[in-house]
This record gives structure tokens, C-alpha cells and sequence, in this order.
């Protein structure tokens, strides 16, 4: 992966049109909004249409609303609604004035579509869901007009009352929009406006009704009840625009808001969308909306990603229309950028073995002073101790390789800020295990003479007697196919893997180099500090890690 630090992302299509209609219109008060169905929390899609929307309010001095979809109360609650207002917070962005709901505005679209039975352009149809499908038709097929199509404006106006009141069952009954049934555009085949919905009670307006509009019918109302000028969303609404236009017109309203389109965001190994994601925790395949390997704005935060980094990470990927996946290491690059300056660098060792120094002395005790961090002076020093026996990483060694980036016998290495050893001798246990590895250190070998032994790796280390045993939590991405959203199993592409705890060791002193809950470990990468528990090992989840 590599970051284009030239790529132009302070503009875009959408800017462009905007600036356009701002100089067409002398004064225009720019408005969007974001507006979330409560019906599951938020993820890092939802993180680049709050982006967009809420960064155009800034960008022209105008305003965005939050307002929520609450159309359908039979998967909504309001735990989401705490939990999106929650998450839009975390991530450092202000709504406009109060939050809003399209419940806000029952009675407006009972009226709008009362207008529309009185223009003879909406009809009260008893088919079932499944009929209605049927007669809907298909690209290649034409669709047929409802028995009920033709229905008086009188006898339309009387059963679309008695919706209202309570008189019919779920799904027994539902106000359509007289359209086109031979529509080339499908959604415009007379769509569904209204729905009856009993079962389940409205978290915002409780009993009071029992009716309730579709997506379709109360989104294009909402924007322009609240002057929203650029109702932006994305690209799989590009239909449903001529609906929402005929919907604004046909009502009869002027200074109607226009809907454009971006394309959803993807990201490759992973899934992204509510639906995906509740069935992960249905099969109990992640715990919850928060598990660290969910692009879940929770679990992100859980993961120990910074509203900074999802933020300039959503700047960069930047708005267009074309369907397009972006590779995970661009949201690494950016949590990396943000802590690179912002944290100080420990060692730990996550996967030890351990080394005998044989030539040292049995008490052998150097300390060394090091800085916290290579650049920023104000962080400091601190003070590690090489001692004969250490930790370092089962991966810095191969018995027989002459890879020079590992330690091998008779292959040389240098201790990170100490000696140089040389592997000498291992021991085995009974399962034919190494079990520690005899070294020879030596204190320079570096001459002007031998410029070319510069070239020897160095590796992290830590002293067994100055380290205390930690807890790693190392996660990886999801899936191991790159396009799981277009896989018909998905749950088949899990990678089983993708979770590991490892028990290793880091600095003694390590919790004294925390800087907000953040740091480095030298080589291995960026760790987050669990909440530390009485009796537990102090626990650390790994953010992101270097590339080896
Ligand atoms: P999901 O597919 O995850 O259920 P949704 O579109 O149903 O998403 P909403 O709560 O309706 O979720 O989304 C609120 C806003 O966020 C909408 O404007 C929607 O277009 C946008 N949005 C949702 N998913 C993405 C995504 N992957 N990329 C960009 N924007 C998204
Ligand atoms: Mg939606």
C-alpha cells in the first residue's frame, strides 16, 4: 500500500456542485443531514457519509442534521439511538440545534399522503407482500396493475382512515403510489408509501400510530420539511431519485432539496453492513457490535483506533461514485500517522525464548539509558537493564537459516540499544522443542574495516529479572477472501485465526510509559492498555502492527 500524499482531497463532486449552486443562488444556506436507521450501530460506512455530510456543513458555513429513520418500528431501539449518538460524538462532530425523527413528522406525511389519494395518485391495495411482489414484475417483465388499482378516491380516502385507526392486521393492507406498473425504473411500479405495523411499539411516539411510512415516502418529505438543500447518500438510491422527485412534486411543494450519490465504502477482507454484521453475532462468530475486528465505530474505539485517524482516513479515500474497495492498511496508515508523534516505545517480546549470554558473569547487571521516543525530546528517557538471561521473539531465530535477519547458530544479531550475540549452542526439551539458546555477546564489532557486518539485523529483547509476564491480544481481519460481501456464504471465508491471545513479557516499568492508554512496542507495533484488573496480568490489545 502506498499513500499518495499528493492526492487532491480538498475537493470533490459533490463540493463541485455545491459551489456551483451557491453561485447560481446568491445566498444559499447549505444543509445536510445524516440520517441513521436505528436499527443497528454505527460502522466505518456510516463514519464517511457522517464525514461528508457533516464536513460540507463546515466547509460552507452551513449545517447538517442528525436526524434518525425511524420508520419501522419493528427493528428499531433505543439503545441504537444512544449508542449512534454516542459513537457521532466520539468521533468530534456537532449536529445542528436538536437531534431530529422522521417521527417528528407522522402527522405531516399522513396529510402528504392523504393530498396524493385526493390527486387520484395513491390507492389503498390488499394484496399480500408476496402478491404485490408478484405483480411487481422483474427487469424483463412487465408489471401488473393491482385488482385494487382502480379503487374511488372516496372509498381510498375511507380505508386509508381506518388503516390509521387500527381497523386492519399487519401486513394485510398498504397505501401504494399510482406510478406506472410498466415503469422501466422497477421502484416506480406503484411503491409502497405507507404500511400497517402493530405488533411493535414506537420507541419515540409509543401507540399513537399504527401506520408508518416507507424509506421512500417520508426521506424526501424529512429533507424538505427541514430545507435540507443536498441530500446525499449512496449510490444504490440512484433509483429511488425519480421517486423521491415525483414524491416532493406531486405533493406540490417548490425549493425542493436534490439527492446525489457516493459510493458505499468497502473494505477488503471485511464486512461492513448492519445486516452482515448481526448475522456474525447471531452465529455468535463475533461477541458483539464492539469486538475488535468489526469496522464497528465501537469496535474500532475497542480496538484502540483515535477519532483522528477514522476521520483523516475518511478524508483521504475521498467521494466518488465508483463502486470501489479500499485495502485495510490504509485505515493501519492512518492510526499509525496519529500515534507516531504521540506515544512513547517500550519493548516487549510476545512470542519468547529465552537467551543465555553465556560469557557474562552470573550477576551481570548493565543499565541503559535510552530515549522514550527517537524524536521527541520532551518525552524523555528511561532506563532498561541487560542481564545474562533475556526474552526475544521465537521468530528472531531459525536453527539452520542463514537468513540474515534472524539469529542462527554461528549468525550474529544486535541487541536493540545493547550487545551483539552470536548463537552458539540450543537445548531441546523431550518434545524436541527448543527450549533456550546459548549466546556469545560482544561489546563492538563494528569497525570502519568491516562496514558490511552493519547490515545485521536488530532485534527487540527484554531481561527475564526486569520484565513482567503480559497479555497480548492480537486480532487480524475477519475474513480471508478479499470480497466477503460478495460471497453467498460468507461465514464459510471466516478466518478462524483471527483472534489470538499470547502471553509474553514486557518491561517491568512498562506502565509508566503510557501515554493515554497508548505505545509502541519497538518492531512489533502499536498496542492500546487494557483495563487493568486486580490480580490479572496487565493486558494489551493490538492496534496495528508493523510490517516485517
Ligand atoms: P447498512 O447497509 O449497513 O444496513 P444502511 O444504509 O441501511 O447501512 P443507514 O442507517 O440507513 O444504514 O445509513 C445512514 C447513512 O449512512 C445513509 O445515508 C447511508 O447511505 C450511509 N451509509 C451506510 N453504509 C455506508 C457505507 N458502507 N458507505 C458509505 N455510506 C454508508
Ligand atoms: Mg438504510
Amino acid at each position: 500500500m502506498k499513500i499518495n500524499k499528493n492526492k487532491k482531497i480538498n475537493t470533490n463532486f459533490i463540493y463541485k456542485i455545491i459551489e456551483k449552486d451557491i453561485l447560481k443562488n446568491n445566498s444559499l444556506n447549505i444543509k445536510t443531514r445524516f440520517p441513521p436507521e436505528p436499527n443497528g450501530h454505527l460502522h466505518i460506512g456510516h463514519a464517511k457519509s457522517i464525514f461528508i455530510n457533516f464536513n460540507i456543513s463546515k466547509k460552507y458555513l452551513g449545517k447538517c442534521n442528525l436526524r434518525f429513520d425511524d420508520t419501522n418500528p419493528s427493528k428499531e431501539k433505543i439503545k441504537y439511538i444512544n449508542s449512534i449518538k454516542k459513537d457521532i460524538k466520539w468521533l468530534g462532530l456537532k449536529w445542528n440545534e436538536n437531534i431530529k425523527y422522521a417521527s417528528n413528522y407522522f402527522k405531516i406525511f399522513y396529510k402528504y399522503a392523504m393530498i396524493l389519494i385526493k390527486k387520484g395518485l395513491a390507492y389503498v391495495d390488499n394484496l399480500t407482500k408476496n402478491q404485490i411482489r408478484k405483480y411487481r414484475g422483474s427487469l424483463i417483465k412487465e408489471g401488473k396493475n393491482s385488482p385494487f388499482r382502480n379503487r374511488k378516491i372516496e372509498k381510498n380516502i375511507n380505508l386509508f382512515k381506518k388503516m390509521k385507526n387500527g381497523y386492519f392486521k399487519d401486513g394485510s393492507i398498504c397505501l401504494r403510489a399510482k406510478i406506472n406498473m410498466k415503469s422501466k425504473i422497477i421502484i416506480m411500479r406503484d411503491p409502497v408509501l405507507y404500511r400497517v405495523i402493530k405488533i411493535k411499539k414506537h420507541h419515540q411516539t409509543k401507540n399513537k400510530w399504527c401506520i408508518y411510512p416507507t424509506y421512500d415516502f417520508s426521506h424526501c418529505i424529512s429533507d424538505y420539511i427541514e430545507k435540507i438543500t443536498h441530500s446525499i447518500c449512496t449510490t444504490e438510491f440512484t433509483n429511488n431519485k425519480i421517486l423521491y422527485n415525483w414524491i416532493l412534486k406531486n405533493i406540490g411543494t417548490k425549493n425542493r432539496p436534490k439527492q446525489y450519490e457516493f459510493s458505499r465504502l468497502n473494505i477488503e477482507n471485511n464486512i461492513i453492513s448492519k445486516r452482515k454484521i448481526k448475522k456474525l453475532i447471531k452465529k455468535k462468530i463475533v461477541k458483539n457490535w464492539s469486538d475488535p475486528r468489526l469496522l464497528t465505530i465501537s469496535g474500532l474505539r475497542k480496538r484502540g483506533y483515535t477519532p483522528i485517524s477514522i476521520m483523516n482516513f475518511c478524508n483521504y479515500i475521498g467521494v466518488t461514485r465508483k463502486e470501489n474497495f479500499i485495502q485495510m492498511s490504509y485505515l493501519e496508515h492512518f492510526i499509525k500517522e496519529d500515534l507516531k508523534n504521540k506515544v512513547k516505545r517500550a519493548m516487549a517480546v510476545l512470542n519468547p525464548i529465552k537467551i543465555i549470554i553465556y560469557n557474562l558473569p552470573k550477576n551481570y547487571k548493565k543499565i541503559i539509558k535510552i530515549p522514550n521516543h527517537p524524536k521527541i525530546k520532551k518525552f524523555g528517557t528511561q532506563k532498561i537493564v541487560l542481564r545474562k538471561e533475556i526474552y526475544i521473539e521465537k521468530e528472531d531465530f531459525e536453527e539452520t537459516s542463514k537468513n540474515k535477519k534472524k539469529l542462527f547458530i554461528n549468525g550474529k544479531v544486535k541487541l536493540r540499544y545493547s550487545y551483539f550475540i552470536k548463537a552458539k549452542k540450543i537445548k531441546k526439551n523431550k518434545l524436541n522443542k527448543i527450549e533456550k539458546i546459548y549466546c556469545k555477546c560482544y561489546k563492538n564489532i563494528i569497525n570502519k574495516k568491516n562496514k558490511k557486518k552493519k547490515k545485521i539485523s536488530i532485534i527487540h529483547w527484554v531481561s527475564i529479572k526486569d520484565s513482567i509476564k503480559t497479555k497480548f491480544k492480537i486480532y487480524k481481519n475477519l475474513f480471508k477472501t478479499k470480497y466477503p460481501e460478495k460471497k453467498k456464504n460468507m461465514i464459510q471465508y471466516i478466518d478462524k485465526k483471527s483472534k489470538k491471545v499470547k502471553i509474553g513479557f514486557s518491561q517491568k516499568d512498562i506502565l509508566s510509559k503510557i501515554l493515554k492508554n497508548y505505545i509502541q512496542f519497538e518492531r512489533i507495533g502499536y498496542f492500546m492498555l487494557n483495563n487493568l484488573k486486580k490480580n490479572k496480568n496487565i493486558t494489551f490489545t493490538c492496534i496495528t502492527k508493523f510490517k516485517k
